[in-house]
Protein backbone atom coordinates (compact mmCIF):
# COMPACT_ATOMS: atom_id res chain seq x y z
CA UNK A 1 0.00 0.00 0.00
CA UNK A 2 1.73 3.38 -1.04
CA UNK A 3 2.26 5.70 1.35
CA UNK A 4 0.58 8.63 -0.91
CA UNK A 5 -2.92 6.45 -0.87
CA UNK A 6 -3.20 8.72 2.18
CA UNK A 7 -1.99 11.96 0.66
CA UNK A 8 -4.66 14.48 -1.28
CA UNK A 9 -3.22 17.16 -3.28
CA UNK A 10 -2.38 19.79 -1.17
CA UNK A 11 -0.08 22.07 -4.14
CA UNK A 12 -3.05 24.78 -4.31
CA UNK A 13 -3.07 25.23 -1.13
CA UNK A 14 0.62 25.59 -0.29
CA UNK A 15 2.08 27.03 -3.22
CA UNK A 16 1.80 30.29 -1.68
CA UNK A 17 3.00 29.62 1.56
CA UNK A 18 6.98 28.90 0.67
CA UNK A 19 7.99 28.14 4.59
CA UNK A 20 5.19 25.22 4.47
CA UNK A 21 6.97 23.05 1.50
CA UNK A 22 10.95 24.55 3.25
CA UNK A 23 9.96 22.85 6.22
CA UNK A 24 9.06 19.57 4.55
CA UNK A 25 11.13 19.53 1.67
CA UNK A 26 14.56 19.15 3.28
CA UNK A 27 13.30 15.68 5.71
CA UNK A 28 11.70 13.88 2.96
CA UNK A 29 14.24 13.99 0.52
CA UNK A 30 16.52 12.83 2.60
CA UNK A 31 15.60 10.57 5.89
CA UNK A 32 17.66 11.79 8.14
CA UNK A 33 15.55 13.60 10.28
CA UNK A 34 18.48 15.50 11.74
CA UNK A 35 18.31 18.47 8.99
CA UNK A 36 14.74 19.10 10.16
CA UNK A 37 15.32 22.91 11.32
CA UNK A 38 14.77 23.39 15.41
CA UNK A 39 14.69 20.16 15.77
CA UNK A 40 16.93 18.18 18.65
CA UNK A 41 19.92 16.39 16.24
CA UNK A 42 19.05 13.51 19.13
CA UNK A 43 16.70 12.80 21.70
CA UNK A 44 17.08 10.51 24.48
CA UNK A 45 13.84 8.77 25.57
CA UNK A 46 13.29 6.26 29.06
CA UNK A 47 10.55 4.48 27.27
CA UNK A 48 11.03 1.25 25.96
CA UNK A 49 7.95 1.77 23.64
CA UNK A 50 10.08 2.58 20.38
CA UNK A 51 12.81 -0.08 21.92
CA UNK A 52 14.94 -0.22 18.71
CA UNK A 53 16.00 3.73 18.57
CA UNK A 54 17.03 5.22 22.30
CA UNK A 55 18.39 8.02 20.54
CA UNK A 56 16.18 9.36 17.83
CA UNK A 57 15.30 13.22 16.52
CA UNK A 58 12.71 15.07 17.57
CA UNK A 59 10.43 18.18 19.00
CA UNK A 60 12.26 18.87 22.32
CA UNK A 61 10.25 20.43 25.56
CA UNK A 62 9.39 24.35 25.03
CA UNK A 63 10.64 27.06 27.40
CA UNK A 64 8.73 29.26 30.02
CA UNK A 65 9.20 31.80 27.38
CA UNK A 66 7.91 30.04 24.26
CA UNK A 67 4.38 29.51 23.14
CA UNK A 68 3.06 26.03 24.45
CA UNK A 69 2.63 23.34 22.18
CA UNK A 70 -0.40 20.95 21.99
CA UNK A 71 0.44 17.94 20.01
CA UNK A 72 -3.30 16.65 18.11
CA UNK A 73 -2.72 12.60 17.25
CA UNK A 74 -5.01 12.36 14.53
CA UNK A 75 -6.62 14.55 11.49
CA UNK A 76 -10.11 13.07 11.69
CA UNK A 77 -13.50 14.64 12.99
CA UNK A 78 -12.37 15.56 16.47
CA UNK A 79 -8.63 16.39 15.74
CA UNK A 80 -9.64 18.77 13.03
CA UNK A 81 -12.13 20.27 14.98
CA UNK A 82 -10.24 21.37 17.66
CA UNK A 83 -7.28 22.43 15.24
CA UNK A 84 -9.68 24.90 13.65
CA UNK A 85 -10.83 26.32 16.64
CA UNK A 86 -7.53 26.31 18.90
CA UNK A 87 -6.14 30.20 19.59
CA UNK A 88 -2.70 30.15 17.41
CA UNK A 89 -1.87 33.11 19.34
CA UNK A 90 -1.62 30.76 22.50
CA UNK A 91 0.09 27.73 21.46
CA UNK A 92 1.64 25.90 18.54
CA UNK A 93 0.18 22.94 17.07
CA UNK A 94 1.42 19.73 15.52
CA UNK A 95 -0.68 17.34 14.09
CA UNK A 96 0.60 13.55 13.95
CA UNK A 97 -1.62 11.40 11.59
CA UNK A 98 -1.04 9.33 9.03
CA UNK A 99 -3.37 10.84 6.46
CA UNK A 100 -2.83 14.45 5.62
CA UNK A 101 -6.45 15.33 5.43
CA UNK A 102 -9.82 15.52 7.22
CA UNK A 103 -12.64 13.03 5.50
CA UNK A 104 -16.71 13.89 5.59
CA UNK A 105 -17.27 10.44 5.91
CA UNK A 106 -20.86 10.80 5.91
CA UNK A 107 -20.48 11.60 1.92
CA UNK A 108 -18.16 8.83 1.66
CA UNK A 109 -20.02 6.51 0.04
CA UNK A 110 -21.69 9.03 -2.26
CA UNK A 111 -18.49 9.28 -3.76
CA UNK A 112 -18.05 4.86 -4.70
CA UNK A 113 -20.69 5.61 -7.78
CA UNK A 114 -19.50 9.18 -8.28
CA UNK A 115 -22.59 11.42 -7.39
CA UNK A 116 -19.77 13.11 -5.54
CA UNK A 117 -16.56 14.24 -6.51
CA UNK A 118 -13.69 12.63 -4.05
CA UNK A 119 -12.39 16.21 -3.66
CA UNK A 120 -15.58 16.82 -2.30
CA UNK A 121 -15.00 14.71 0.78
CA UNK A 122 -11.70 15.63 2.11
CA UNK A 123 -10.09 18.92 3.39
CA UNK A 124 -6.48 19.26 3.64
CA UNK A 125 -5.05 20.20 7.26
CA UNK A 126 -3.54 23.00 6.34
CA UNK A 127 -6.62 24.46 4.92
CA UNK A 128 -8.50 23.72 8.51
CA UNK A 129 -5.68 25.25 10.41
CA UNK A 130 -3.28 27.72 8.62
CA UNK A 131 -1.18 27.98 11.02
CA UNK A 132 0.66 24.59 10.51
CA UNK A 133 1.07 25.91 7.45
CA UNK A 134 2.47 29.07 8.34
CA UNK A 135 4.14 29.08 11.81
CA UNK A 136 7.48 28.23 11.86
CA UNK A 137 6.66 26.15 15.46
CA UNK A 138 3.11 24.49 13.95
CA UNK A 139 3.77 20.87 12.04
CA UNK A 140 1.86 18.23 10.31
CA UNK A 141 3.67 14.98 10.36
CA UNK A 142 2.96 12.30 8.38
CA UNK A 143 3.05 9.57 11.03
CA UNK A 144 1.68 7.46 13.57
CA UNK A 145 2.00 7.74 16.81
CA UNK A 146 3.09 4.57 18.17
CA UNK A 147 3.79 4.88 22.00
CA UNK A 148 3.87 7.48 24.89
CA UNK A 149 5.46 8.75 27.26
CA UNK A 150 3.02 9.80 30.23
CA UNK A 151 5.80 10.69 32.57
CA UNK A 152 7.99 12.96 30.53
CA UNK A 153 5.71 14.19 28.42
CA UNK A 154 6.70 12.39 25.19
CA UNK A 155 5.13 10.46 22.22
CA UNK A 156 6.69 8.44 19.86
CA UNK A 157 6.20 8.16 16.14
CA UNK A 158 6.49 6.18 13.14
CA UNK A 159 6.48 7.80 9.61
CA UNK A 160 4.71 6.41 7.33
CA UNK A 161 6.87 5.60 4.53
CA UNK A 162 5.05 2.73 2.38
CA UNK A 163 5.70 2.40 -1.02
CA UNK A 164 8.46 4.35 -1.08
CA UNK A 165 11.44 1.97 -1.78
CA UNK A 166 13.96 3.95 -0.83
CA UNK A 167 13.20 5.03 2.25
CA UNK A 168 12.35 2.82 5.15
CA UNK A 169 10.42 4.34 8.16
CA UNK A 170 12.00 6.14 11.06
CA UNK A 171 11.07 7.39 14.53
CA UNK A 172 11.12 10.41 16.19
CA UNK A 173 9.65 11.75 19.14
CA UNK A 174 7.65 14.94 20.47
CA UNK A 175 7.38 16.65 23.45
CA UNK A 176 4.19 17.97 24.79
CA UNK A 177 2.47 20.67 27.14
CA UNK A 178 -0.89 19.33 26.22
CA UNK A 179 -1.59 16.23 24.36
CA UNK A 180 -5.13 15.51 23.01
CA UNK A 181 -5.45 11.69 21.36
CA UNK A 182 -8.15 11.55 18.79
CA UNK A 183 -6.75 8.45 16.85
CA UNK A 184 -10.11 7.26 16.28
CA UNK A 185 -11.32 3.90 15.86
CA UNK A 186 -10.29 0.60 13.85
CA UNK A 187 -13.04 -1.55 11.76
CA UNK A 188 -14.03 -4.26 13.37
CA UNK A 189 -13.68 -8.08 11.83
CA UNK A 190 -14.24 -10.41 14.61
CA UNK A 191 -10.98 -12.41 13.26
CA UNK A 192 -12.49 -13.42 10.33
CA UNK A 193 -10.35 -15.11 8.29
CA UNK A 194 -10.02 -13.53 4.98
CA UNK A 195 -11.48 -9.89 5.29
CA UNK A 196 -8.04 -8.15 5.36
CA UNK A 197 -7.13 -9.64 2.63
CA UNK A 198 -10.25 -9.81 0.09
CA UNK A 199 -12.57 -7.17 1.43
CA UNK A 200 -12.84 -3.41 0.81
CA UNK A 201 -13.15 -1.20 4.12
CA UNK A 202 -15.51 1.64 3.64
CA UNK A 203 -13.70 4.77 5.82
CA UNK A 204 -11.35 6.53 3.93
CA UNK A 205 -10.88 8.22 0.46
CA UNK A 206 -8.74 5.36 -1.31
CA UNK A 207 -11.49 2.98 0.05
CA UNK A 208 -14.05 4.84 -1.82
CA UNK A 209 -11.79 4.60 -4.62
CA UNK A 210 -11.10 1.14 -4.53
CA UNK A 211 -14.13 0.69 -4.58
CA UNK A 212 -15.36 2.61 -7.75
CA UNK A 213 -12.01 1.24 -9.55
CA UNK A 214 -13.24 -2.71 -8.74
CA UNK A 215 -16.88 -1.89 -9.76
CA UNK A 216 -16.03 -0.15 -12.50
CA UNK A 217 -13.15 -3.37 -13.89
CA UNK A 218 -15.99 -6.03 -13.45
CA UNK A 219 -18.41 -4.27 -15.49
CA UNK A 220 -15.63 -3.78 -17.87
CA UNK A 221 -14.65 -7.26 -17.53
CA UNK A 222 -18.40 -8.64 -17.35
CA UNK A 223 -18.55 -7.89 -20.96
CA UNK A 224 -15.60 -9.45 -22.60
CA UNK A 225 -16.17 -12.11 -25.25
CA UNK A 226 -15.85 -15.83 -23.63
CA UNK A 227 -16.67 -14.42 -19.81
CA UNK A 228 -19.26 -17.86 -18.60
CA UNK A 229 -22.42 -16.75 -17.58
CA UNK A 230 -21.67 -17.61 -14.08
CA UNK A 231 -18.54 -15.45 -14.23
CA UNK A 232 -20.48 -12.35 -15.23
CA UNK A 233 -22.95 -13.19 -12.25
CA UNK A 234 -20.01 -13.50 -9.97
CA UNK A 235 -18.06 -10.47 -11.71
CA UNK A 236 -21.51 -8.23 -11.10
CA UNK A 237 -22.63 -9.36 -7.35
CA UNK A 238 -21.89 -6.75 -5.07
CA UNK A 239 -21.97 -7.80 -1.65
CA UNK A 240 -22.15 -5.51 1.62
CA UNK A 241 -21.20 -7.47 5.09
CA UNK A 242 -22.88 -5.02 7.97
CA UNK A 243 -26.93 -3.31 7.44
CA UNK A 244 -25.72 -0.43 9.84
CA UNK A 245 -25.84 2.82 8.50
CA UNK A 246 -22.56 2.91 6.53
CA UNK A 247 -23.57 -0.52 4.97
CA UNK A 248 -26.98 0.74 4.32
CA UNK A 249 -26.07 4.20 2.65
CA UNK A 250 -23.56 2.19 0.67
CA UNK A 251 -26.36 -0.60 -0.81
CA UNK A 252 -28.16 2.48 -1.38
CA UNK A 253 -26.30 4.60 -3.54
CA UNK A 254 -24.93 1.32 -5.51
CA UNK A 255 -28.83 0.59 -6.40
CA UNK A 256 -29.02 3.93 -7.56
CA UNK A 257 -26.13 3.52 -9.65
CA UNK A 258 -27.32 0.48 -10.92
CA UNK A 259 -30.88 1.80 -11.88
CA UNK A 260 -29.37 5.15 -13.33
CA UNK A 261 -25.95 4.50 -14.97
CA UNK A 262 -25.50 0.89 -15.72
CA UNK A 263 -28.75 0.58 -17.08
CA UNK A 264 -27.85 3.54 -20.05
CA UNK A 265 -23.92 2.86 -19.52
CA UNK A 266 -23.55 -0.65 -19.42
CA UNK A 267 -27.03 -1.91 -21.00
CA UNK A 268 -25.32 -5.89 -22.07
CA UNK A 269 -24.50 -6.73 -18.39
CA UNK A 270 -27.22 -4.44 -16.27
CA UNK A 271 -29.17 -7.59 -15.85
CA UNK A 272 -26.21 -9.63 -14.15
CA UNK A 273 -25.31 -6.88 -11.50
CA UNK A 274 -27.09 -7.64 -8.08
CA UNK A 275 -26.49 -6.11 -4.36
CA UNK A 276 -26.71 -8.45 -1.77
CA UNK A 277 -26.94 -6.81 1.69
CA UNK A 278 -25.98 -9.58 4.74
CA UNK A 279 -26.82 -8.82 8.15
CA UNK A 280 -26.07 -10.91 11.49
CA UNK A 281 -29.28 -9.16 13.19
CA UNK A 282 -31.53 -6.56 11.91
CA UNK A 283 -30.79 -3.94 10.12
CA UNK A 284 -30.01 -0.35 11.24
CA UNK A 285 -30.84 -1.43 14.57
CA UNK A 286 -30.62 1.99 16.46
CA UNK A 287 -33.72 2.88 14.24
CA UNK A 288 -36.91 3.15 15.22
CA UNK A 289 -38.97 -0.02 14.25
CA UNK A 290 -40.87 2.29 11.72
CA UNK A 291 -37.83 3.45 10.19
CA UNK A 292 -36.66 -0.11 9.95
CA UNK A 293 -39.42 -1.13 8.09
CA UNK A 294 -39.43 1.35 5.79
CA UNK A 295 -35.81 1.07 4.81
CA UNK A 296 -36.11 -2.85 3.82
CA UNK A 297 -39.16 -2.12 2.21
CA UNK A 298 -37.50 0.52 -0.10
CA UNK A 299 -33.91 -1.51 -0.27
CA UNK A 300 -36.35 -4.49 -1.39
CA UNK A 301 -38.01 -2.13 -4.11
CA UNK A 302 -34.59 -1.07 -5.50
CA UNK A 303 -33.03 -4.41 -5.70
CA UNK A 304 -31.16 -4.95 -2.87
CA UNK A 305 -31.30 -8.42 -1.04
CA UNK A 306 -31.34 -8.71 2.23
CA UNK A 307 -29.66 -11.96 3.68
CA UNK A 308 -29.86 -12.58 7.07
CA UNK A 309 -26.14 -14.58 8.06
CA UNK A 310 -23.41 -14.87 10.03
CA UNK A 311 -20.06 -14.81 7.87
CA UNK A 312 -17.63 -17.17 8.65
CA UNK A 313 -14.69 -17.04 6.54
CA UNK A 314 -13.79 -15.11 3.30
CA UNK A 315 -12.19 -16.26 0.45
CA UNK A 316 -10.73 -14.50 -2.93
CA UNK A 317 -14.30 -14.77 -5.13
CA UNK A 318 -16.89 -16.24 -2.39
CA UNK A 319 -17.74 -15.70 1.56
CA UNK A 320 -18.96 -18.94 3.47
CA UNK A 321 -21.81 -18.22 6.12
CA UNK A 322 -21.74 -20.00 9.01
CA UNK A 323 -24.94 -22.51 7.47
CA UNK A 324 -22.58 -23.59 5.00
CA UNK A 325 -23.81 -21.16 1.96
CA UNK A 326 -21.55 -20.17 -0.34
CA UNK A 327 -21.61 -16.02 -1.72
CA UNK A 328 -19.43 -16.01 -4.65
CA UNK A 329 -18.88 -12.09 -4.79
CA UNK A 330 -16.85 -9.85 -7.48
CA UNK A 331 -17.07 -6.79 -4.41
CA UNK A 332 -16.74 -7.45 -1.22
CA UNK A 333 -17.68 -3.67 0.77
CA UNK A 334 -17.16 -4.67 4.58
CA UNK A 335 -18.73 -2.50 7.63
CA UNK A 336 -19.50 -4.46 10.54
CA UNK A 337 -18.74 -1.22 13.01
CA UNK A 338 -15.86 0.15 14.71
CA UNK A 339 -13.51 -0.92 18.36
CA UNK A 340 -10.61 0.31 20.29
CA UNK A 341 -7.03 0.50 17.88
CA UNK A 342 -4.09 -1.87 18.22
CA UNK A 343 -2.16 1.51 19.11
CA UNK A 344 -5.23 2.51 21.55
CA UNK A 345 -5.05 -1.43 23.21
CA UNK A 346 -1.75 -0.61 23.76
CA UNK A 347 -1.58 2.13 26.00
CA UNK A 348 -1.25 1.26 29.99
CA UNK A 349 -4.02 3.51 30.97
CA UNK A 350 -7.67 3.32 32.71
CA UNK A 351 -10.17 2.13 29.80
CA UNK A 352 -14.42 2.92 28.68
CA UNK A 353 -15.30 -0.65 26.89
CA UNK A 354 -11.75 -0.71 25.38
CA UNK A 355 -11.77 3.16 25.01
CA UNK A 356 -9.18 5.51 26.46
CA UNK A 357 -11.00 6.70 29.92
CA UNK A 358 -11.99 10.58 30.47
CA UNK A 359 -13.35 12.29 33.20
CA UNK A 360 -16.28 14.73 32.09
CA UNK A 361 -13.83 17.85 30.81
CA UNK A 362 -12.37 14.72 28.34
CA UNK A 363 -9.26 14.57 30.31
CA UNK A 364 -7.13 11.32 30.78
CA UNK A 365 -7.45 11.05 34.71
CA UNK A 366 -4.69 9.29 35.43
CA UNK A 367 -1.84 11.58 33.81
CA UNK A 368 -1.02 14.99 33.52
CA UNK A 369 -1.98 17.41 30.56
CA UNK A 370 -3.64 14.43 28.54
CA UNK A 371 -7.32 14.63 26.96
CA UNK A 372 -8.71 11.96 24.49
CA UNK A 373 -11.76 13.01 21.85
CA UNK A 374 -14.08 10.85 19.16
CA UNK A 375 -14.13 7.57 18.61
CA UNK A 376 -11.17 6.79 20.48
CA UNK A 377 -12.30 7.79 23.98
CA UNK A 378 -15.09 6.82 26.21
CA UNK A 379 -16.17 8.31 29.84
CA UNK A 380 -14.65 6.44 32.66
CA UNK A 381 -17.73 4.25 34.60
CA UNK A 382 -16.66 6.41 38.02
CA UNK A 383 -18.48 9.73 35.92
CA UNK A 384 -21.94 7.33 36.12
CA UNK A 385 -22.22 8.72 32.14
CA UNK A 386 -22.13 6.46 29.45
CA UNK A 387 -19.73 5.82 26.86
CA UNK A 388 -20.82 8.27 24.02
CA UNK A 389 -21.95 6.40 20.22
CA UNK A 390 -18.67 6.30 17.94
CA UNK A 391 -20.32 9.50 15.80
CA UNK A 392 -18.95 12.89 14.03
CA UNK A 393 -21.68 15.25 15.79
CA UNK A 394 -20.11 13.72 19.24
CA UNK A 395 -16.14 13.79 17.79
CA UNK A 396 -17.20 17.54 16.08
CA UNK A 397 -18.58 19.12 19.08
CA UNK A 398 -15.76 17.12 21.56
CA UNK A 399 -13.09 18.71 19.27
CA UNK A 400 -14.77 22.18 19.68
CA UNK A 401 -15.63 22.24 23.43
CA UNK A 402 -11.85 20.93 24.29
CA UNK A 403 -10.54 23.65 21.85
CA UNK A 404 -12.23 26.65 24.25
CA UNK A 405 -11.33 24.57 27.13
CA UNK A 406 -7.57 24.53 26.43
CA UNK A 407 -8.38 28.28 25.06
CA UNK A 408 -9.22 29.02 28.38
CA UNK A 409 -6.32 27.52 30.22
CA UNK A 410 -3.83 28.66 27.71
CA UNK A 411 -5.06 32.35 28.72
CA UNK A 412 -4.84 31.87 31.93
CA UNK A 413 -1.66 31.00 32.01
CA UNK A 414 -1.96 26.93 32.15
CA UNK A 415 -0.51 25.84 28.75
CA UNK A 416 2.83 24.58 29.46
CA UNK A 417 3.49 21.23 30.63
CA UNK A 418 2.60 20.58 34.61
CA UNK A 419 1.26 24.14 34.92
CA UNK A 420 -2.70 23.53 34.77
CA UNK A 421 -3.10 22.19 38.32
CA UNK A 422 -4.84 25.22 40.05
CA UNK A 423 -6.67 26.04 36.97
CA UNK A 424 -10.66 26.55 36.68
CA UNK A 425 -11.86 23.63 33.60
CA UNK A 426 -15.52 25.59 33.92
CA UNK A 427 -18.54 23.67 32.60
CA UNK A 428 -17.99 20.20 32.44
CA UNK A 429 -18.86 18.67 28.77
CA UNK A 430 -22.52 17.77 27.98
CA UNK A 431 -23.41 15.70 24.72
CA UNK A 432 -26.73 16.20 23.72
CA UNK A 433 -27.87 13.67 21.11
CA UNK A 434 -29.66 15.43 17.59
CA UNK A 435 -30.66 12.51 15.99
CA UNK A 436 -29.47 10.25 13.84
CA UNK A 437 -29.78 9.81 9.65
CA UNK A 438 -29.22 7.30 6.98
CA UNK A 439 -29.99 7.64 3.13
CA UNK A 440 -31.44 4.38 1.79
CA UNK A 441 -31.19 5.65 -2.06
CA UNK A 442 -34.04 6.74 -4.78
CA UNK A 443 -33.42 10.29 -2.86
CA UNK A 444 -35.01 8.90 0.43
CA UNK A 445 -33.72 8.99 3.75
CA UNK A 446 -34.73 8.46 7.35
CA UNK A 447 -34.59 10.50 10.16
CA UNK A 448 -34.64 9.70 13.40
CA UNK A 449 -35.15 12.39 16.10
CA UNK A 450 -35.46 10.85 18.68
CA UNK A 451 -32.69 11.63 21.91
CA UNK A 452 -31.85 7.61 22.32
CA UNK A 453 -33.79 4.29 21.32
CA UNK A 454 -36.14 4.24 24.06
CA UNK A 455 -37.26 7.91 24.21
CA UNK A 456 -39.82 9.44 22.32
CA UNK A 457 -39.73 11.69 19.49
CA UNK A 458 -39.86 12.61 15.79
CA UNK A 459 -39.54 10.32 13.27
CA UNK A 460 -39.30 10.98 9.65
CA UNK A 461 -38.87 8.78 6.30
CA UNK A 462 -38.73 9.88 2.80
CA UNK A 463 -37.49 12.33 -0.17
CA UNK A 464 -38.10 15.67 2.55
CA UNK A 465 -35.80 13.13 5.24
CA UNK A 466 -33.27 13.15 2.04
CA UNK A 467 -33.52 16.74 1.41
CA UNK A 468 -32.59 16.73 5.67
CA UNK A 469 -30.28 14.52 5.25
CA UNK A 470 -28.43 15.72 2.40
CA UNK A 471 -28.38 19.56 4.28
CA UNK A 472 -27.25 18.29 7.49
CA UNK A 473 -24.58 16.27 5.85
CA UNK A 474 -22.83 19.13 3.87
CA UNK A 475 -24.30 21.94 5.91
CA UNK A 476 -21.93 20.17 9.11
CA UNK A 477 -18.68 19.45 6.82
CA UNK A 478 -19.10 22.84 4.91
CA UNK A 479 -19.86 25.05 7.59
CA UNK A 480 -17.60 23.46 10.32
CA UNK A 481 -14.47 22.80 8.22
CA UNK A 482 -15.26 24.11 4.16
CA UNK A 483 -14.17 27.34 3.11
CA UNK A 484 -15.18 27.34 -0.41
CA UNK A 485 -18.48 25.03 -1.45
CA UNK A 486 -17.05 22.25 -3.48
CA UNK A 487 -19.94 19.69 -2.61
CA UNK A 488 -21.03 19.59 -6.21
CA UNK A 489 -22.57 16.68 -7.82
CA UNK A 490 -21.17 15.18 -10.45
CA UNK A 491 -22.86 15.28 -13.86
CA UNK A 492 -23.50 12.02 -15.73
CA UNK A 493 -20.19 12.09 -17.68
CA UNK A 494 -17.77 12.20 -14.58
CA UNK A 495 -17.02 16.22 -14.94
CA UNK A 496 -18.39 18.40 -12.59
CA UNK A 497 -21.15 20.84 -13.24
CA UNK A 498 -19.78 23.92 -13.90
C1 LIG B 1 -18.63 5.78 5.80
C2 LIG B 1 -18.93 6.39 7.13
C3 LIG B 1 -20.06 7.17 7.28
C4 LIG B 1 -20.34 7.78 8.50
N1 LIG B 1 -21.46 8.54 8.62
C5 LIG B 1 -21.70 9.19 9.78
C6 LIG B 1 -22.85 10.05 9.90
O1 LIG B 1 -23.63 10.18 8.95
N2 LIG B 1 -23.03 10.71 11.06
C7 LIG B 1 -22.17 10.57 12.12
O2 LIG B 1 -22.37 11.22 13.15
N3 LIG B 1 -21.10 9.75 12.04
C8 LIG B 1 -20.84 9.08 10.91
N4 LIG B 1 -19.75 8.24 10.81
C9 LIG B 1 -18.88 8.07 11.99
C10 LIG B 1 -17.84 9.19 12.06
O3 LIG B 1 -17.14 9.28 10.85
C11 LIG B 1 -16.85 8.92 13.18
O4 LIG B 1 -17.55 8.83 14.37
C12 LIG B 1 -15.84 10.05 13.25
O5 LIG B 1 -15.02 10.03 12.11
C13 LIG B 1 -14.98 9.95 14.49
O6 LIG B 1 -14.05 10.98 14.47
P1 LIG B 1 -12.62 10.79 15.11
O7 LIG B 1 -11.88 12.07 14.90
O8 LIG B 1 -12.73 10.26 16.48
O9 LIG B 1 -11.94 9.61 14.25
P2 LIG B 1 -11.59 9.60 12.72
O10 LIG B 1 -12.42 10.55 11.97
O11 LIG B 1 -11.63 8.16 12.34
O12 LIG B 1 -10.09 10.12 12.68
C14 LIG B 1 -9.04 9.42 13.30
C15 LIG B 1 -7.73 10.00 12.80
O13 LIG B 1 -6.65 9.44 13.54
C16 LIG B 1 -5.63 9.01 12.65
N5 LIG B 1 -4.86 7.96 13.35
C17 LIG B 1 -5.18 6.67 13.52
N6 LIG B 1 -4.22 6.04 14.23
C18 LIG B 1 -3.29 6.98 14.53
C19 LIG B 1 -2.05 6.95 15.25
N7 LIG B 1 -1.57 5.82 15.80
N8 LIG B 1 -1.35 8.09 15.33
C20 LIG B 1 -1.81 9.24 14.77
N9 LIG B 1 -2.96 9.32 14.09
C21 LIG B 1 -3.70 8.20 13.98
C22 LIG B 1 -6.42 8.56 11.43
O14 LIG B 1 -5.60 8.49 10.28
C23 LIG B 1 -7.43 9.68 11.34
O15 LIG B 1 -6.86 10.80 10.74
C24 LIG B 1 -19.46 7.60 9.60
C25 LIG B 1 -18.32 6.81 9.46
C26 LIG B 1 -18.05 6.21 8.24
C27 LIG B 1 -16.80 5.38 8.10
Amino acid sequence: MPWFKNLIKISTTISNQSSYSYKFTTPLASPSLTQFLQFTKEYSTNSNNCSTNHHVAGLEPTKTDQKPRVVVLGSGWAGCRLMKDIDTNIYDVVCVSPRNHMVFTPLLASTCVGTLEFRSVAEPIGRIQPAISREPSSYFFLANCNGIDFDNHVVQCQTVTEGVETMEPWNFNISYDKLVIASGAHALTFGIKGVNEHAIFLREVYHAQEIRRKLLLNLMLSDLPGVSEEEKRRLLHCVVVGGGPTGVEFSGELSDFILKDVHQRYAHVKDYIRVTLIEANEILSSFDDRLRVYATKQLTKSGVRLVRGLVQDVQPEKIVLSDGTNVPYGLLVWSTGVGPSPFVNSLDIPKAKGRIGIDEWLRVPSVQDVYSIGDCSGFLESTGRQVLPALAQVAERQGKYLANLLNRVGKEGGGHANSAQNINFGDPFIYKHLGSMATIGRYKALVDLRESKEAKGISLAGFTSFFVWRSASIGLAHHTFVASNRHRRVKDNGTPPP
